[in-house]
């Protein structure tokens, strides 16, 4: 029997909490989490489901994500500190997050990461399902988007039956593998996960990862589309990755009035 509240019960677990927490982490990044998750909620970036996380400032060891929640409703003190394996630490039996390994793993790779999103967005999953339509960078807004997307395939490691989540440590593992040294990683049938040195800087590129994604589909209906070269996308996000904030401090004030 599989009946609606076994359903339920798979997407929203509680999970026992493990170990102690790390000291608290900084309130204006703390708060810059929150506002993170409404500036997504407002970029249709994450709608019910979908979410971001920070590594925590004094532990590198440890990340922060909401509770099984909307983004768009998330308050500071619906925030969970996690260790890398993805167990909680203070969630006190409030549901975590189903797919909190992208998290955990990501962050175990690669030092460089402070900050995850994942994210549903429609105007990505095309790019998800079409391997010979690789998500390209074709304005100076995209260039972090490098040579292209790569494309995680599940099936590679959970088979041809799984439901495309990632469940467990050894997808995150994978999945992790695929985003490689780059910062973003479509999922095939499911969405994409952005990582970047900060937590403004993911933000930014999940928003233009996502208007990249409408705006190659438009130019992909007018005709053959000349997309950036490889140094040209590095040189223009040298130029505008130093300009995240002024973007973050409008969404922020739209986010939060
Ligand atoms: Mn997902």
């Amino acid at each position: 029997m599989c009946g609606k509240n076994d359903a339920a019960a798979k997407m929203s677990v509680p999970v026992a909490d493990k170990g102690e927490p790390a000291p608290p982490v900084d309130k204006a990044l703390l708060a810059d989490l929150v506002t993170a998750n409404h500036i997504l909620y407002r970029h249709r970036v994450v709608d019910a489901f979908g979410h971001v996380s920070i590594r925590h400032d004094k532990d590198p060891e440890r990340f922060l994500l909401a509770r099984n929640l909307a983004p768009g409703q998330v308050t500071a003190d619906d925030i969970v500190e996690f260790d890398l394996d993805g167990a909680p630490v203070n969630a006190a039996g409030r549901p975590v997050y189903l797919e909190r390994f992208i998290h955990g793993e990501i962050y175990r790779a690669r030092p460089d990461v402070m900050a995850v999103v994942h994210s549903h967005a429609p105007e990505v999953v095309p790019f998800a399902v079409v391997p010979t339509q690789p998500l390209r960078p074709l304005w100076h807004m995209s260039g972090f988007l490098g040579e292209g997307a790569p494309v995680f395939e599940i099936r590679e490691t959970a088979g041809e039956d799984s439901d495309l989540l990632i469940r467990n440590n050894e997808l995150g593992k994978a999945l992790a593998r695929s985003i490689g040294d780059g910062s973003v990683v479509l999922m095939r049938g499911h969405g994409a996960t952005i990582a970047a040195s900060s937590l403004r800087l993911t933000v930014f590129q999940a928003v233009y990862t996502q208007m990249n994604a409408e705006l190659q589909m438009k130019a992909m209906g007018l005709g053959p589309v000349i997309y950036l070269t490889e140094g040209e996308a590095r040189t223009t996000w040298e130029s505008v990755g130093g300009q995240a904030d002024r973007a973050w401090n409008l969404w922020k004030s739209e986010a939060e009035g």
